[in-house]
């Protein structure tokens, strides 16, 4: 199988494993992946890796601000609901494709999707920006935490949209991955030739008395 040129940096979906990484180069005939938000470095076969589709990077970083928060580290993400939604930078073309997704969220009433461009927004906004005002801002105020309950899985889910008059209404049902999700649209729209969805992602947060500072 002839293998595609990466980029390093580039996100890429590693089918072996099912997580997404950041190419890193290749050691000998592997391909080396870095987990998104940092991390230890895995090996992955050049031929069962592909750039990582929109979604499954929005997963991924997702997730990865979600394990930080996890470390009990108070940081932005922990404070997301309360926040002000971050603003892009100007001249910064990341910032400006993330507010693009969050305008067309709103557009389509797609309150986690939304929510996950804040998330990435704000992170991007403190990793490239070195910014850290919004959540201390807050955090003055408020001396509670968010942080996603580690007992409880995030789901994935996608309802199925289509149809003229009432809506088909199928329902993936919780998934543990967004991959599960895709599949099960896949097959949906094999047997019933419907090709619009509304997806979801759900996670269950409780809020943590923090030590004023
Ligand atoms: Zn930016
Ligand atoms: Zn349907």
């Amino acid at each position: 199988m002839e293998t595609t040129a990466f980029e390093t940096g580039m996100p890429v979906y590693d089918l072996a494993t099912d997580k997404v990484g950041e190419y890193q180069g290749k050691v000998g005939p592997r391909a080396m992946l870095r987990p998104v938000g940092g991390g230890r470095e895995w090996e992955a076969d050049p031929a069962r890796i592909r750039p990582a589709t929109r979604e499954e990077q929005l997963a991924a970083g997702v997730r990865a601000a979600n394990a930080r928060s996890r470390g009990g580290s108070v940081t932005a993400p922990d404070l997301e609901y309360l926040g002000r939604p971050p603003a892009p930078v100007a001249g910064c073309a990341e910032c400006e494709e993330l507010a693009v997704r969050r305008a067309q969220a709103r557009a389509e009433f797609d309150g986690s999707a939304e929510t996950d461009a804040n998330v990435l927004l704000r992170q991007h906004r403190r990793r490239e920006h070195h910014d850290a005002s919004d959540g201390r801002r807050i955090f003055r105020f408020v001396p509670f935490s968010i942080v996603q309950d580690a007992s409880a899985e995030p789901e994935y889910e996608a309802h199925c949209v289509s149809g003229d008059e009432t809506d088909c209404a199928a329902t993936s049902g919780p998934c543990g991955t967004p991959t599960e999700v895709e599949e099960w649209q896949r097959r949906h729209t094999q047997e019933t030739r419907h090709t619009r969805y509304r997806r979801s992602f759900v996670d269950y947060a409780v809020l943590a008395r923090q030590p004023v500072r």
